[in-house]
């Protein structure tokens, strides 16, 4: 038998999620986005999976791109951030993909070159993410520059990035939705806004077009979980199990460094998964795990290819035992990838698409 350890990969969550944030956007065009490896689900599995229900995918690069249509994907897909070199152009232009126009070098490589049909071309503008995009005072020449350009490019539409769309706080938020709003209005321009948090809680900036990510595969982004947000299913499950069982007495260390010591006469299990798989090494003893689908925790510092769990609650777990490590349990339960995160200090985007290739994915 093979080390076990596996993700299993839900597609039937994932079309689930994707139709929740069509849903939840009427009018708006959600185009599923399957960057970093449909952030660690298998993009492929997850394009052919949405095939026929989503319209339009997005990615970050365009070896992103090429792997999808190598493998007979043939919806549009757009760069997010558009080419990363002028030479890109003609690839661009051979697959068929739509992009992102964020800089002066990029309008101006494709203003210089005439396709032979038009790339579909998203305008970035930097309502206050300050990261990618034109800024608002320099977007209308940009944008008037493309619209005198048909024969370059075509379906223009003004795409914009909100920092907070998860945040309670709505502030910030509101302030980003009226300068794209404003600039779209002025232009008569079709808009591109949304992110998952934006798509769950704020209905007055999806634009024509949005671009849900994470909640595709069932995390929720959201700073504090609303009713739309808990509709979400988890799409990855995280698997492995029990491969040894220390018996100890109170007061002994576990692992490196020692960090947990046991408060009482314990049971260790040791999983057959560690950091050298993408589970990340900051979880802290406390960290849930789902032991044939009864919750327990990490009890010393996460390993290269194991980890150690308390079962000193669980006499009938032992060696071959199901450990969920997030995801849904073979015995019922079901434990969130945003909850893990928050024990490892950081964000269920981190965790799904830090799991390794050595992982095999199998899809239902
Ligand atoms: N649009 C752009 C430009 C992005 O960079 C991302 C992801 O970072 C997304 C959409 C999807 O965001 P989320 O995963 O929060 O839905």
């Amino acid at each position: 038998m093979s080390r076990p350890l596996i993700a299993d990969i839900d597609l039937d969550a994932l079309r689930h999620n994707y139709r929740l944030a069509a849903g939840l956007a009427p009018g708006s065009l959600s185009v599923a986005v399957l960057k970093a490896d449909a952030y660690g689900h298998g993009a492929v599995a997850c394009a052919r999976a949405l095939s026929g229900e989503a319209p339009m995918f997005a990615v970050a690069a365009i070896e992103e791109a090429v792997a999808l249509r190598e493998a007979g994907i043939e919806e549009p897909i757009v760069l997010l951030e558009g080419i990363f070199s002028a030479d890109e152009l003609a690839q661009v232009e051979a697959l068929g993909l739509g992009m992102a126009i964020h800089s002066d070098w990029q309008l101006e490589a494709a203003l210089a070159r005439r396709p032979a049909r038009p790339i579909p071309v998203w305008l970035k503008v930097d309502s206050g993410m300050h990261r990618l995009g034109f800024p608002p005072e320099r977007a209308e020449a940009a944008w008037r520059a493309l619209e005198a350009a048909p024969e370059c490019v075509c379906d223009l539409h003004l795409m914009s990035h909100f920092a907070t769309a998860d945040s309670t706080d709505a502030g910030y938020f509101q302030r980003q939705r009226e300068c794209i709003v404003a600039l779209a209005e002025r232009l008569d321009a079709p808009t591109c806004l949304a992110n998952s948090p934006s798509i769950l809680a704020q209905p007055s900036a999806h634009g024509a077009i949005n671009r849900p990510g994470v909640m595709l595969y069932g995390a929720d982004p959201l700073e504090v979980a609303n009713s739309a947000s808990q509709q979400l299913a988890p799409v990855m499950s995280l698997r492995s199990e029990i491969i040894a069982v220390r018996e100890l007495s109170a007061g002994e260390p576990v692992g490196y460094g020692g960090r947990f010591v046991t408060s009482r006469p314990s049971r260790i299990g040791v999983v057959a998964c560690g950091y050298g798989d993408g589970y990340d090494r900051h979880a802290v003893d406390g960290t849930p795990v789902l032991v044939d689908g009864k919750r327990t925790h990490v009890a010393g510092k996460v390993s290269m290819d194991m980890m150690t769990v308390d079962l000193s609650e669980l006499p009938e777990a032992g060696i071959g035992s199901e450990v969920v490590l997030w995801g849904r349990s073979r015995h019922g339960g079901v434990l969130s990838v945003d909850e893990v995160a928050r024990f490892c200090d950081t964000i269920s985007y981190t965790l799904l698409t830090g799991v390794l290739p050595r992982v095999p994915r199998r899809y239902n």
